[in-house]
């Protein structure tokens, strides 16, 4: 409707993608669970940014996204908080493995996103492992084996995990590519690759960028099924 597309044009919010839904404006009329709200109003946060006022509801339709934004806009809980609803839905066992799987370029990143993942979780239960290099596997490992609904992870230490056996990703259902540009610039290609072999195809992936050069858009091409193409600002 109009107040859709003024929000859209104020906000340098372009769409591509079939039927794609209006944005969420402000939190009330996002449907989250009082206990999400709850973590979003004492963090004393206004309103969505746009990319979570436009891809929340995207998300929460369960279609494949990608999200062009850069960095800043809030794209952390523009994944995870439909996460969260995903993780509620599924109501999966943590003990058999994650079902929210978060591929992230650093440690840095990885670790930043799992405290956003704490933080905001909390008071929904739920429960988040950090997987990254430069540290020993043992106490990771320990993590995996208590269970855990999300894991954050770099590609190359996953994937170390991943041969050794030690995950199983069988129950992974909701896939996020955080800095999809930056993973693909430090070579993780092969990885996310060999990982998302193991992850089953009937799942919602969700690919986050700040640019789209050729290697993004052929890797979202094979990995994404017929999403929903959201940019903020004037990304190429
Ligand atoms: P990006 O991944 O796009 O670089 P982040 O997700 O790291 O951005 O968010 C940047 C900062 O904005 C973080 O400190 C985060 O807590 C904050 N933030 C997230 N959502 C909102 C919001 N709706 N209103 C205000 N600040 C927000
Ligand atoms: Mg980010």
């Amino acid at each position: 409707g109009l107040s859709a597309e003024s929000y859209r044009r104020r906000h340098e919010i372009s769409v591509t993608g079939d039927n794609v839904p209006p944005p969420f404006t402000s939190f009330e009329s996002t449907g989250f669970p009082s206990e999400i709200l709850r973590e979003v109003h004492n963090a004393g946060f206004p309103a969505p940014t746009p990319i979570q006022a436009q891809s929340w509801p995207i998300a929460l339709q369960s279609k494949d996204i990608v999200a062009i934004a850069k960095t800043g806009s809030g794209k952390t809980l523009g994944y995870l908080l439909p996460g969260f609803i995903h993780l509620k839905r599924c109501r999966n066992d943590p003990k058999l493995g994650p079902t929210v799987l978060v591929l992230s370029p650093t440690r840095e990143l990885a670790t930043q996103i799992q405290d956003e993942a704490v933080k905001f979780g909390q008071s929904s239960r739920l429960s988040c492992t950090c997987l990254y290099g430069g540290a020993p596997k043992g106490p990771q490992l320990r993590d995996i084996d208590r269970g855990s609904d999300i894991v954050v992870a770099t590609p190359g230490r996953l994937n170390d995990i991943l041969e050794m056996r030690r995950i199983s990703l069988h129950q992974v259902s909701y896939l996020v590519l955080d800095e999809a540009d930056r993973m693909l610039d430090m070579g993780f290609e092969p990885q996310i690759r060999k990982i998302v072999k193991e992850v089953p195809p009937r799942r919602q992936t969700l690919m986050y960028t700040a640019t789209w050069p050729k290697e993004v858009r052929k890797i979202a091409a094979d990995l994404l099924v017929n999403p929903v193409q959201v940019n903020i600002g004037n990304v190429d």
